[in-house]
């Protein structure tokens, strides 16, 4: 049973989860991510402040949220992300969990750790720096790896995300798996969605669910599926033997909608009830004009109560085709 002040939406999916982009700006240049270039980043008055995304999630806290994802961009590009944290941390029950690249959270894992924090979830597409390198266009590899073996040395609970790409990191599915074998970490292999920022949609997907899957089944043909929970995206599978787990993210499929929890809020501050729509309404602007808590309150209730089903009723209603990208999003 949920408490009265449950924020629900209009299918009965009770909102739990929030994932706040604290920022649009980012280290790397992911190629499924942003063009080499990279975006046109917004000016700072452009993005949700601090204090505005603190009342915003102490609101939300109230309305039945019990988890928060810091997400981005890359968090740890903003000034003042770790006041937040210690603000944010206050609230009674509120899981906070963190999505990084993990090239600078190396200075901060003992002040995470002092302030509660258990989760990290590193992207880490290549186990190799070369591949890293021309994916991320960045040569960080081998201080992305030294933060994870340090984040799970220091007993933080760690998913690796890696997005799964024809002719470029299709050798790192099976030696990702194989990380599982020693360290306890949940691999989960994403599928490439068209949020690449340069708005170009690249025929069908060659690695998606099944075929990731299948890969795996070539050396692991034990795999023992884990019950997914509500909310949760990736179907997670034992690999007998080992102290990690793996999972895949139908992200392009599209098959978890059915539980979907989240609400997200993007870098500029505007809500998405679906990761395929467009934005449903400008928050920041909102938040600008003075409003009430319970103003906020009302918003959220009236966003949700007219939410799509799933993620092809959300792409169907948007204005334009997909062309933003994910680091304005945050995942
Ligand atoms: N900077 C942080 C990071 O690297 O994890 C947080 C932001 S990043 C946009 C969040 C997640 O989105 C990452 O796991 C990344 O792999 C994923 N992502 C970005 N673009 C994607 C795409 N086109 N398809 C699938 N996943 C994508």
């Amino acid at each position: 049973m949920y408490k009265d002040n449950q924020l629900l939406d209009n299918h009965g999916r009770p909102m739990t989860y929030l994932r706040l982009a604290v920022t649009d700006r980012c280290n790397l240049r992911c190629s499924y991510c942003m063009p080499a270039e990279g975006i046109v980043y917004m000016p700072e008055r452009e993005l949700l402040t601090w204090a505005e995304m603190s009342r915003v999630v102490r609101v939300m806290h109230g309305m039945g949220i019990n988890k928060v994802r810091i997400t981005g961009g890359e968090p740890f590009v903003r000034n003042g992300l770790m006041d937040f944290l210690t603000e944010i941390s206050a609230l009674e029950g509120l899981e906070i969990c963190l999505t990084s690249n993990g090239v600078l959270i190396g200075d901060y894992i003992d002040q995470l750790k002092a302030l509660g924090i258990r989760s990290v979830n590193l992207s880490l597409d290549a186990l190799d720096r070369d591949r890293f390198k021309q994916i991320t266009r960045r040569d960080d590899y081998e201080i992305v790896f030294q933060n994870l073996l340090r984040l799970v040395a220091e007993g933080f609970e760690v998913k690796i995300n890696a997005v799964v790409m024809k002719g470029q990191n299709e050798q790192d599915i099976l030696a990702l798996a194989a990380l599982t074998k020693d360290l306890p970490v949940s691999v989960r292999y994403i599928e490439e969605m068209p949020f690449n920022g340069s708005g170009l949609v690249e025929g069908t997907l060659f690695w998606n669910h099944e075929r990731i899957l299948n890969e795996l089944k070539t050396v692991y043909p034990l795999l023992r599926p884990i019950l997914m929970q509500g909310g949760e995206t990736a179907n997670r599978y034992e690999i007998p033997g080992h102290l990690g787990d793996v999972g895949i993210i139908a992200a392009f499929t599209r098959t978890f909608c059915g539980t979907c929890n989240r609400v997200r809020l993007t870098a500029k501050g505007q809500v998405k009830t679906c990761l395929y729509d467009d934005g449903v309404f400008d928050l920041k602007a909102y938040i600008r004009k003075g409003v009430t808590d319970e103003e906020l309150r009302q918003v959220f209730l009236e966003l949700y109560a007219k939410r799509p089903l799933d993620g092809f009723e959300a792409e169907n209603n948007r204005k334009g085709v997909i062309n933003e990208s994910m680091t304005t999003i945050g995942g």
